[in-house]
């Protein structure tokens, strides 16, 4: 047993922790938890605990069925919100084969992998969330059978006695005691909707944090009587939820984005990692944007980036290099705007990475960025300049995954192989269903 074990089993003592819950997800992102007796953890740290994987959507086929969570130490946290009386906890687990080998099947591994070839080049990568979501009165539908937002206010407002803020606070002194520390927190544009950025951290803390954020976002509203989601776009009339993350890569204590002499102060492997994430936007457009809903976002308006471009300070870009503090070495980084609230960060997190990676392997040149406001102009216009559409539903985008090699090397061929099955299924059920809108257009009778 290594000393962050130890430490794990001294603290449940010590603070008399009833329940440890072991936490992983499946290949859409979904949290899955199982509760440990504190008796069994230092056997789980040892031997791994025994679940069936063929339970878990995107796992296994139900032959080769047995799977081992190995819990990661390093995770440990006391969780907040379940109060003193019976004090319980989580780590974050890998998942393994019964020969104790990592599972290909396991989202956590798929970024794990991707973050060593980044080690592997001489880079840790840090990540930046802003995660965008709508808080709604619960079991509250209006007359038009739509959701009914907590309150009518937009980007930055105070709502003096507002629900919205008194929320925010709470998430964020929850997010505090779990070890989660936040950036800012304000209202979005959309009735309801709100936005919390997470401090930069490594990739895989951050994609662990988004899991937990979720979850306590989802608990406080609870806790609150009103109802959070994530779902990319919830209200065809207001923007959706995004979830806009910003990368950087270290070299030792230095910055590799950052070039004091070069134009934007970005270096030539920032450009290269730029234009990898560009390159193959379009290919791993299904990771990023899962849903049958997340298309309806990235074609809704509300400042969703559905082209494939960059910009300096252009927010209909698909990636931006923010000017905030353009003298801060530290600070360098590229900001990518196409990926949704409700993506698997795992996933979505290997997939960019390694598309900003390989733009600096294979020297991809990176076009010129983009001034005007890209959905503004005509289609002609789009297509001389090279601005690309993104997929248009997630049927296109499976289309284009489906021959995509990068993203099977990324994802291994299992992942790849019940991310496709998982993703072609819900296209399925989606194109046989017969829409309100559909009911209200062609039969005229709502
Ligand atoms: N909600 C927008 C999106 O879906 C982002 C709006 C903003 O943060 N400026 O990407
Ligand atoms: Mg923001
Ligand atoms: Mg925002
Ligand atoms: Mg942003």
């Amino acid at each position: 047993m290594d000393r962050q074990q130890e430490f794990v089993l001294r603290t449940i003592e010590d603070r008399d922790v009833r329940f440890v819950r072991l936490w992983f997800t499946d290949v859409t992102g979904t949290l899955k938890s199982v509760a440990l007796a504190p008796a069994e953890v230092e056997n789980a740290f040892q031997e791994g605990l025994g679940f069936d994987g063929s339970s878990i959507d995107g796992y296994t086929r139900i032959f080769e069925s047995d799977m081992l969570l190995a819990p990661d130490a390093s995770t440990f946290q006391i969780l907040p919100w379940r109060g003193q009386d019976e004090p319980t906890s989580r780590m974050f687990c890998d998942v393994q084969t019964p020969d104790g080998a990592s599972s290909a099947a396991d989202p956590r591994n798929v970024l794990r992998r991707a973050l060593d070839k980044a080690g592997d080049m001489g880079f840790t990568c840090y990540t930046h969330p802003e995660i965008e979501f709508y808080l709604l009165k619960s079991h509250h539908l209006d007359t038009s059978g739509l959701p009914v937002p907590v309150d009518q206010a937009g980007y930055f407002d105070h709502v003096p006695g507002g629900v919205a803020q008194d929320f925010r606070r709470h998430v964020v002194s929850m997010l505090e005691a779990i070890g989660i520390s936040v950036e800012f927190s304000h209202h979005e544009n959309g009735p309801g909707q709100n936005e919390i950025d997470l401090r930069a951290a490594d990739a895989l803390t951050t994609a662990d944090n988004i899991m937990t954020f979720r979850t306590v976002v989802k608990e406080v509203a609870q806790l609150q009587g009103s109802y959070a989601t994530f779902m990319p776009k919830p209200f065809g009339d207001h923007p959706g939820s995004g979830m806009h993350t910003h990368f950087s890569l270290f070299e030792g204590d230095s910055n590799a984005f950052y070039e004091p002499s070069a134009e934007y102060k970005l270096s030539t492997t920032g450009r290269r990692f730029i234009a990898g994430l560009l390159h193959h936007s379009v290919e791993l457009s299904a990771i990023t944007h899962q849903f049958v809903n997340s298309y309806k976002r990235l074609w809704g308006g509300g400042e969703a980036p559905a082209y494939v471009s960059w910009g300096h300070n252009n927010r209909s870009a698909l990636v931006r290099v923010p000017l905030y503090k353009p003298d801060k070495a530290g600070s360098a980084r590229v900001e990518y705007r196409g990926i949704d609230s409700a993506a698997n960060p795992y996933l979505a997190y290997a997939a960019l990475i390694s598309a900003g990676l390989k733009g600096i392997e294979e020297e991809y040149e990176l076009p010129e960025a983009a001034v005007e406001d890209i959905s503004a102009l005509t289609s002609h216009e789009r297509r001389v300049l090279g601005h690309d559409p993104l997929p248009g539903t997630l049927h296109d985008a499976l289309r284009v995954m489906e021959d995509s090699e990068f993203v099977a090397e990324v994802l291994g061929e299992q992942v790849f192989e019940n991310f496709l099955r998982n993703k072609r299924q819900e296209w399925d059920d989606y194109r046989v269903n017969v829409s309100p809108y559909e009911l209200q257009r062609y039969l005229g009778i709502l």
